[in-house]
């Protein structure tokens, strides 16, 4: 990938704005401050960053999270020079800040997602990258850029959080050598590890252990899912931050092959998230018009959650799992 005209564009254009994807992970909104950070160290120019929807309060230790702008905060008739979205797998995971995006002068997008289908001016997708963040060490390091603290600490927070702490799959040899680098200059690996690992809040626990309490069995145990209502997370006083982890917890059982949560939502829909031991559950979920990785990915199904379910186990029930 040719990282030299990322540095170009981004030299030479005056106004940015930089988007994460809709419910933020820490993958997102660590490259989202990751990169505002480094384009305010190297060129002396403050970018406007944007959530589209609320982020987790375990991710306020971000350096410059609280630069971050709401949909509500931002004029959305403004034409950017340029807009860069981070770990933005499809262009409908921008929700409304999709009209930011078409009226910009120029797009770039970056990511590591492999259902990404290159929608933007210029894209620097990775699919062998752990992280956007993995990604975004690549073009700082190409591009002969500054890593600050901050930088540092946001990168590292990024991927940290999509490799579920060096576990999962996507962790290669050159996950380990940026993350390496990030500590050299001075990242703390414990201090962001209690941050992000060990601050879950009692309801977030006492939440997941009704939902795991509730959950079925399905293929001699190979299928485990529950679902998520919405009397339920009104009776716990659960929001969307107390879901974090929930699908991995039934994975994480020795007999699951693939695991999902299945959430009643507020629109009458229900959305999906999916993990898997070795199937292909991205493919499963582009089926109803979501994506992901081959391990961990979602959708949204336009369905109420009983019937969403069923046409779910349709699909997997079709597949070698
Ligand atoms: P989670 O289950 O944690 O919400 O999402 C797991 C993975 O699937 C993430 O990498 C996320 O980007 C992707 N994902 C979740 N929901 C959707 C969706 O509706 N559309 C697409 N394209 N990807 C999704
Ligand atoms: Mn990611």
């Amino acid at each position: 990938m040719d990282y030299s005209i990322l540095n170009d564009i981004i030299k030479s254009s005056k106004n940015i704005l930089i988007i994460s994807h809709v419910n933020p992970d820490g993958d997102t909104l660590g490259s989202m401050c990751g990169l505002y950070s480094a384009i305010l160290d190297n060129f002396k120019k403050k970018c406007d960053i944007l959530a589209v929807s609320k982020i987790p309060s375990v991710y306020e230790f971000i350096p410059y999270v609280n630069n971050i702008k709401s949909l509500e905060e931002i004029d959305k008739s403004r034409e950017y020079d340029l807009v860069i979205n981070v770990d933005v797998a499809a262009i409908d995971r921008i929700c409304d800040a999709k009209i930011l995006f078409e009226k910009a002068k120029k797009t770039i997008n970056i990511d590591h997602h492999k259902t990404n289908n290159g929608y933007a001016d210029f894209n620097f997708i990775n699919p062998e990258a752990s992280s956007t963040g993995e990604v975004l060490c690549d073009c700082f390091e190409k591009m002969g850029w500054k890593i600050n603290l901050d930088t540092a600490n946001c990168l590292y927070t990024a991927i940290l959080t999509d490799t579920g702490s060096f576990r999962f799959d996507n962790t290669k040899p050159q996950t380990f050598e940026k993350a390496s680098k990030l500590v050299e200059i001075g990242v703390k690996p414990a201090d962001i590890y209690k941050r992000v690992y060990e601050s879950d809040s009692k309801t977030l626990v006492m939440f997941q252990a009704h939902c795991i309490s509730k959950a079925k069995f399905l293929c001699d145990d190979k299928i485990a899912y529950t679902v998520v209502y919405r009397k339920d997370m009104e009776k716990f006083s659960a929001n969307d931050e107390c879901m974090e982890g929930l699908t991995e917890k039934l994975r994480a059982i020795v007999t699951t092959r693939v695991a999902f949560v299945a959430k009643e939502m507020k629109s009458g829909g229900t959305k999906i998230s999916m993990r898997s031991k070795f199937a292909d559950v991205a493919e499963i979920c582009e089926v109803f018009g979501g994506g992901g990785h081959k391990f961990a990915s979602g959708c949204t199904i336009k369905a109420p959650v009983e019937e969403a379910v069923k046409k779910l186990l349709d699909e997997i029930e079709k597949r070698e799992i």
